[in-house]
């Protein structure tokens, strides 16, 4: 299969949604509402979520029904590339806008639906992403948390890690085994939930990085009860459903912008420095290429397709030149990283710290490739 990038057919009014949102946020900046940060969608801040939630920015493209507003998936591309671009705190609401909310649309009960789409759409409801585990990371289909069939539902035991923001979100949308395994079919027999994180049998624990941020977590799940309302899809569709999740995940702005307000900084603090302008230039053309491959995916997206394999590129590409951008930056005239007081120096020392993670979370660069070469009949 080869690899296919169809240019989408921008919808007219885009220009008018980038105009609103970039006013929105520079509205919230003025007022003292974010100060721009790299690594933004992992920024938890409720308050600014509700913000967002207030202007109509999450849910989107979602039906009326459920507080949505059906707007296209390139109108809600805009808006994400504009606060990423901004550096603005989206890291609440960003799992359950992206991937959570969609899945539950695509196929959770109505009753699931209700309960929960209008409060994400608020800005006042956040998801957690309940995939790995201690011996499961990027051979996802060795999950071992169990669902056991009981009466009226399932009941959860098992540990879950790396769960971004799993300690202070309300809910997860987890993967968990419901089949005895089979070495000879590792996928089938496994199901999401959606589990409501206050549910009794639970503990959540948070885990501090190396930027001494608490964004990861560790929960454990004793003989927790989830309703039969909460299964998504049928049991023993999870892996389905996981990999159709997943091409949500990688292919986003968030795959090559979670640097770019270091680079935004650093254009206005480099003296002009010939080499200084060729290198930045370099990293703007590549992210020039990487938004078109982004807005390809979101097209075909858009259109009921499922490009996991294009995706998996995006990503690839995208978290190469994410960790290649604070490498490059802290060579120019306009000096090294530093933290301390709010500024250039400080934006790209946060850059470099987070910098080893882009190419672990959602997906390393060894399976990307593998995923990316089976596609290509190479594997
Ligand atoms: C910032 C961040 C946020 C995250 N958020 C979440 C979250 O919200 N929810 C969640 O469920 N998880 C989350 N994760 C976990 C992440 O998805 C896993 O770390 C990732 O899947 C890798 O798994 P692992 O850490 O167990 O490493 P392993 O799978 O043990 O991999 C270790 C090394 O072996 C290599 N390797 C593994 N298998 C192969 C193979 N078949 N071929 C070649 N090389 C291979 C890998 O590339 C890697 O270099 C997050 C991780 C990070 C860093």
């Amino acid at each position: 299969m080869p690899l296919s990038f169809p240019v989408p057919d921008l919808p007219p009014g885009l220009d008018t949604v980038r105009r609103e949102v970039r006013a929105f946020l520079d509205g919230a900046r003025k007022a003292g509402q974010f100060r721009p940060r790299v690594n933004s969608w992992l920024a938890y801040d409720p308050a600014f979520s509700r913000l967002c939630g207030e202007a109509g920015w999450i849910g989107m493209t979602w039906p009326k029904a459920y507080g949505g507003q059906e707007r296209s998936a390139l109108e809600r591309y805009v808006v994400t590339e504009e606060m990423l671009a901004a550096g603005s705190p989206v890291g609440a609401h960003w799992i359950a806008d992206r991937q959570s909310g969609p899945q539950i649309i695509r196929h959770g009960t109505d009753a699931v639906r209700r309960e929960i789409l209008p409060g994400i759409v608020k800005g006042e409801i956040y998801f957690g992403i309940g995939m790995s585990e201690p011996n499961a990371g990027s051979d996802l289909a060795a999950v071992a948390s169990t669902g056991t069939k009981v009466e009226g539902g399932w009941k959860l035991n098992g540990r879950k890690i790396w769960t971004t923001n799993g300690w202070r979100v309300q809910y997860v949308i987890g993967l968990f085994r419901t089949a005895p395994r089979d070495e000879k079919a590792r996928h089938a027999g496994l199901t999401q939930f959606v589990i409501d994180l206050s549910t009794s049998g639970i503990e959540r624990r948070p885990i501090e990085d190396l930027t001494g941020a608490k964004d990861f977590s560790e929960m454990t799940f004793d003989d927790v009860f989830i309703p039969d309302s909460h299964v998504l899809g049928k049991p023993g569709q999870g892996w389905e459903l996981v990999t159709g999740e997943l091409a949500f995940e990688r292919s986003g702005p968030e795959r090559f912008l979670s640097v770019f307000p270091a680079l935004a900084a650093a254009t206005s603090v480099t003296d002009g420095d010939r080499s200084d302008s060729r290198e930045i230039g370099r990293l703007v053309a590549h992210i020039g290429a990487l938004r078109a491959m982004s807005l390809s995916v979101a097209g075909e997206l858009q259109a009921g397709r499922l490009p996991n394999v294009e995706a998996a590129l995006v990503k690839d590409l995208g978290n190469a030149h994410e960790q290649e951008t604070p490498e490059v930056l802290r060579k120019l005239s306009a000096g090294g990283p530093m933290l301390g007081d709010y500024g250039y120096e400080h934006i790209l020392a946060e850059a470099m710290m987070a910098a080893p993670s882009f190419s672990l979370r959602g997906g390393t660069p060894e399976v990307l490739r593998g995923i990316i070469a089976r596609g290509l009949g190479l594997r």
